[in-house]
């Protein structure tokens, strides 16, 4: 294929040196020749003007018909038309298929733009909150969701967890709230799912462990009064007799142990937050727990000591607090041999209240201790059985400490020690003066 400007050139020099040729013919080749240069730039001038009307025409049209080097030039426009009108309905069958997908969606999706401006959201989140396409578009997702927990977790930018948050069109429903950042421009999917059912299930569920434990409560304080008041009979029975007495009552003291400690479980599962806001004596709890760990103790002659920062309390439940505590310490009892050291400590350290317990005991195989919170997790069941443990320590304490925004830190080695450390945030710290 001959190259267009190749031939475009052939044309001018044949138009100019015809022109010159038949002007001097004439006697006139300078006229003759300026004539044709002329006629050439006019016919430049026209096929602009027949470019830019059909540029106009919103490019619907076929394209002018042009000889030349005008010619290849409307051709290679029109070329580049077609494929570009190609890739808009690409583009727009792509786009109405995404907005297909999304608007069938069950969660509801929103996207937030700079600022947390409502961009676009899907059908789902009309029916889940109620918004309107041109109402709300351009409004802050934050003006329409009041929900103090939503506006704090959205400005704090950490987004690893789902917030979960009651619908604000009906207190009955609740949602699990994604907020998933995406895009350089600081753009962002909010995604809502409806976990009311779930929700329901497991309450459901808390309530039957709740209402069971309610119930065996009162057999079993009949028994083991009646259990006590045969023991204390001195006159009755045999020897072998009163053996099984004693493993009856004993039995019956850890089932006691393992209702109150599933009542504690549900009923930190049902309450509401914010818990009740004692000022806690966190050093008087201390030095009572203490006692009652060496009482526990008893002939194994454990060294338990306490360093404790007096003044130091904590805005809490007391109750919680109490029972959360007095887990690790009698812990480290049961799964410290004879004689062991159990070092207890409160005190405040970068911008936290401590709770620690060190012990040189057993200690826990790497591979449990990430599970150890979990609901009747234990290394060794045998031991904890012996000990009089129910498995529902720890997960109790992981509850509490949940409760106060606290942390457990848990470090141990098999065969040289654990230490379980409680973090609290400075915020719930009180300083006290000790009287
Ligand atoms: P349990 O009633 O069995 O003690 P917990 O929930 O309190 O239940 O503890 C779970 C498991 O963690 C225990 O069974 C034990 O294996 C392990 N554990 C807890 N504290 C200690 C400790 N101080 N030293 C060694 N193992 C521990």
């Amino acid at each position: 294929m001959s190259n267009p400007w190749f031939r475009e050139w052939w044309r001018v020099a044949a138009l100019l040196g015809g022109a010159w040729l038949f002007g001097w013919w004439l006697g006139a080749p300078h006229a003759a020749f300026t004539t044709a240069l002329i006629i050439y730039l006019g016919w430049h001038l026209y096929n602009l003007y027949r470019l830019e009307r059909w540029h106009r025409q919103r490019k619907k049209t076929y394209p002018p018909d042009a000889s030349g080097i005008w010619g290849e030039a409307f051709k290679y426009i029109y070329q580049l038309q077609k494929s570009d009108q190609q890739r808009k309905k690409r583009l727009r069958s792509i786009l109405s298929r995404f907005n297909e997908s999304t608007a069938a969606m069950p969660d509801a999706t929103i996207v937030l733009s700079k600022g947390n401006t409502i961009e676009w959201f899907n059908q789902a989140a009309k029916t889940y909150l109620g918004l309107k396409s041109k109402r709300d578009v351009g409004q802050r997702i934050d003006n329409l969701i009041r929900h103090p927990r939503f506006v704090e977790y959205l400005s704090q930018g950490d987004f690893d967890e789902p917030l979960e948050l009651p619908s604000p069109l009906d207190n009955m429903q609740t949602f699990a709230l994604r907020v998933v950042p995406y895009s350089k421009k600081n753009q962002r999917l909010l995604v809502l799912r409806d976990i009311t059912h779930i929700k329901q299930l497991e309450r459901m569920r808390s309530d039957f462990i709740a209402n069971v434990s309610h119930e065996l409560r009162t057999p079993l304080t009949v028994v083991s009064g009646y259990l006590e008041n045969m023991l204390d009979d001195q006159e009755a029975g045999s020897e072998h007799w009163k053996q099984s007495l004693q493993q009856m009552q004993e039995q019956t003291a850890r089932m006691t142990r393992l209702v109150e400690d599933l009542l504690m479980l549900s009923r930190m599962e049902n309450g509401e937050r914010p818990l009740a806001q004692d000022k806690v004596a966190i050093p008087a709890m201390l030095t009572v727990l203490l006692e009652n760990a060496k009482i526990l103790s008893g002939k194994s002659n454990h060294h338990i000591t306490l360093d404790c920062d007096p003044s130091l309390w904590l805005n809490g439940s007391e109750k919680e607090l109490c029972s959360a505590f007095s887990n690790l310490l009698f812990n480290a009892v049961n799964y410290t041999p004879d004689a062991g050291h159990i070092e207890v400590r409160w005190l405040q350290r970068d911008n936290q209240a401590i709770f620690e317990v060190k012990d040189d005991g057993i200690g826990i195989p790497p591979a449990h201790v990430s599970r150890l919170t979990e609901r009747f997790y234990r290394v060794d069941a045998g031991r904890s059985r012996a000990a009089g443990g129910t498995g529902l320590g720890l997960a109790i304490v992981k509850h509490v400490l949940d409760r106060h925004d606290a942390t457990l830190e848990i470090e141990s080695k098999p065969g040289v020690g654990s230490t379980f450390r409680c973090l609290f945030p400075e915020s719930l710290a009180l300083r006290k003066e000790h009287s």
